[in-house]
């Protein structure tokens, strides 16, 4: 299952160069190669714990980092990431030999260094705020030092053992998740296997073993959905490649836990990956897959035209798999399966720019996200005011009291903050208070500060602030309101601007990251949707307020983002949606017999010997598949049974339900959503 080599691994330099130049023909291995034989050289005559050569664990580092397809750059600084600690190497002379980078980068991942003498809440506050530096600095410092973490616990045996623990602890607590919030889930499973190791080996060696012996069957029921998708598909000219998913052992042990839930239960859930060649293939997918098994209500994500702020995206969706069990599927492209893997570090994959200080280095939608940790881990204020994040000459990072960051101009003021919030807040702001002091509007914000706006209903902007405002957008809407209501004059507003200022009359409030992808993507999505209608490529899902069937008298509902969903026209949910004419497609059954739909369907009867054995037989004799029976009493004698059945159409379900009626004692029987008394 969990691909964890816990043997150590003796490569080599070769080993290194030859990875990098797999993904990158045209990198500077000289440059590496220098890095390492100054890193050999640095540390020679240190040993690990283990008893190995000191230099093997940089080189470890570097050779995890080219999984990622990290840059020279990173590989150089994860090479010599040791030497200004462990030997008399100083960052002056790294900037000097390599790269004012490379020193960057190194400087870095030293300072990330776990505290000593401190106790674990302090210290992994501290971690996670160093984290938090480093990550707006730069976020290949995160990376250098996650794959850090991934040689050092993957080596830990060699550790005391209460040393082992702790560290388990920290990177369960802080590595692995920082590592699952950048979306590098390779990294972020295999550190959360490998503490949970550590820290529980008892439930750790059960999860494993359990495992193992339902390996086989595992297989076999895979192996028996990919036949009937491969076979469906391949109808349809799709070739994805499908394969089973398997859980990392601590997601299943965590699980086990938060949801009190027995190995079994768990693992009952299985689930698939399907990697298909373009966008539209994977919602072609979904519908192939949504007809063939039916789909569990509010589990289906679309986070392709929603991609996640790590920039994940996927289709989701689980589905009454054969046999009644649920089934986890993702469907994805080759390039959206890479991100899932790598994360963040995908950014620099497809764009790369070895020249130009990369923007996406430094990204607001993660360093939002990684904020949130802090909120998690129960920081306090004091530290936050304690961030002195001086790293830019340009800009500055500030927070709102709810932990929210803020990017500003360098020398913003209260004002800027506040028009960065919203227009709005700008307007009506009569005072503010930086780090819980109140202060004048003027006061020029530092990174890390904390700013809270206070507003009035009868605030309005005041002249005095264009002499101290920066940003160009809230300076536009002040003065506006000024000329509107006669509060500046001609002569004034010419003093005031200063004649070098190029402006553009244009607002400034941030919008998020994730925000702006949301609101593109879903309206490239709606036009696709609208031009491919009627065509096998756009999603299709039966609702499951009245799931209908072939032969129903139906009508389609395209929604917002989440394809077509085909309701019977008489299904009381239309009501909702009758103002939105527009949004109403007409449907028409395809006659394919062969199609199988799952409908739920009800008997009510009263209770004697062998009645679910009749019903069930009943069932069969109409050459009718039984997904799954759910039998119980609702009182004494009044029996409800409850089936999944695959139906090809209102035909055939009108025969089922006609052989039902006349078996003994049967007093009911409907399709689920739609009761309907018979006698
Ligand atoms: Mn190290």
């Amino acid at each position: 299952m969990s691909d964890i080599d816990f043997k150590i691994r003796s490569r080599d330099i070769d080993t290194l160069l030859a990875q990098i130049e797999s993904y990158n023909p045209a990198a500077e291995l000289d440059i590496v190669k220098r890095a390492y034989e100054f890193a050999d050289t640095a540390h020679s005559g240190q040993t690990r714990l283990s008893g190995e050569p000191y230099i093997i664990h940089p080189l470890e580092v570097a050779i995890n980092l080219t999984q990622l397809h990290m840059d020279e750059t990173s590989i150089c600084a994860a090479l010599l990431h040791d030497v200004v600690e462990d030997t008399g190497a100083t960052l002056d002379f790294i900037a000097d030999k390599f790269s004012p980078d490379v020193a960057m980068l190194v400087d870095g991942v030293t300072k990330i260094s776990a505290m000593k003498n401190k106790s674990r809440t302090i210290a992994q506050a501290e971690t996670l705020r160093k984290m938090l530096i480093a990550t707006i600095k730069d976020l290949r410092v995160i990376i250098i030092k996650l794959a850090d973490k991934q040689h050092n616990m993957r080596t830990i045996m060699f550790q005391r053992e209460d040393k082992q623990r702790r560290i388990a602890q920290e990177t369960l607590d802080i590595y692995a998740p920082i590592a699952r919030r950048l979306g590098i889930s390779r990294i972020g499973s295999e550190l959360e296997d490998l503490s949970f190791r550590v820290l529980y080996r008892d439930e750790y060696d059960d999860i494993k073993n359990r495992l193992a012996q339902r390996e086989e069957q595992r297989t076999a029921y895979i192996d028996g959905i990919r036949y009937t998708l491969y076979k469906r598909l391949t109808e349809m000219e799709l070739k994805p490649e499908i394969t089973g998913r398997a859980k990392n052992y601590f997601s299943i042990f965590r699980k086990m836990k938060m949801q009190d839930k027995t190995f079994d239960e768990i693992y009952d859930i299985q689930g698939i990956r399907i990697i298909a060649d373009e966008v539209k293939d994977c919602y072609a997918v979904l519908g192939v897959i949504h007809t063939l098994w039916a789909p569990i209500e509010g589990r289906f994500k679309d986070y392709i035209a929603v991609p996640k702020s790590n920039m994940y995206q996927s289709l989701h969706t689980t589905v009454i798999g054969p046999e009644g069990h649920p089934l986890e599927v993702q469907i994805r492209t080759r390039e959206m399966h890479e991100t899932a893997q790598m994360g963040i570090a995908a950014h620099w994959l497809y764009k790369e720019n070895k020249t130009a200080k990369n923007e996406s280095y430094k990204d607001l939608a993660i360093l939002n996200d990684i904020n949130k940790l802090f909120d998690e881990a129960n920081t306090s204020v004091q530290f936050m005011k304690d961030l002195k994040m001086n790293l830019y000459d340009d800009e500055i990072f500030v927070f709102t009291p709810q932990g929210k960051i803020v990017k500003l101009a360098r020398e913003s003021t209260t004002i800027d903050f506040a028009f960065a919030i919203h227009s709005e807040v700008g307007m009506k702001a009569a005072g503010a208070k930086v780090n819980g002091k109140i202060v004048p509007l003027r006061t020029k914000l530092n990174s890390g500060d904390i700013i809270e706006i206070l507003t009035s209903k009868t605030g309005h902007p005041a002249a005095a602030w264009l002499k101290f405002v920066k940003s160009s957008g809230a300076r536009y809407k002040i003065r506006s309101w000024l000329r509107k209501n006669n509060q500046i004059t001609d002569e004034e507003e010419k003093t005031e601007r200063k004649p070098q200022q190029k402006e553009t009359p244009r607002a400034e409030v941030i919008i998020p990251k994730e925000e702006q992808i949301k609101l593109s993507k879903i309206s490239e999505n709606k036009r696709s949707m609208v031009s491919i209608e009627g065509t096998a490529n756009v999603l299709i899902k039966l609702s499951q307020c009245c799931q209908p069937i072939p032969g129903d008298d139906v009508v389609g509902f395209i929604t917002r983002g989440r394809g077509i969903t085909i309701h019977k026209r008489s299904c009381p949910s239309l009501k909702r949606m009758e103002k939105e004419k527009e949004r109403f497609v007409n449907i028409l059954w395809e006659s394919s017999p062969q199609n199988m739909y799952p409908i739920k369907l009800a008997v009510e009867a009263s209770d004697r010997v062998n009645l679910l054995k009749d019903v069930a037989e009943e069932i069969s004799l109409s050459k009718t598949n039984i997904i799954k029976v759910d039998a119980n009493l609702r009182n004494k004698d009044h029996a409800v049974l409850k089936f999944i059945l695959e139906v090809s159409g209102n035909k055939h379900l009108g025969e089922i339900i006609a052989r039902l009626k006349k078996v003994k004692n049967v007093t009911n029987v409907y399709k689920l959503n739609e009761k309907v008394v018979i006698k």
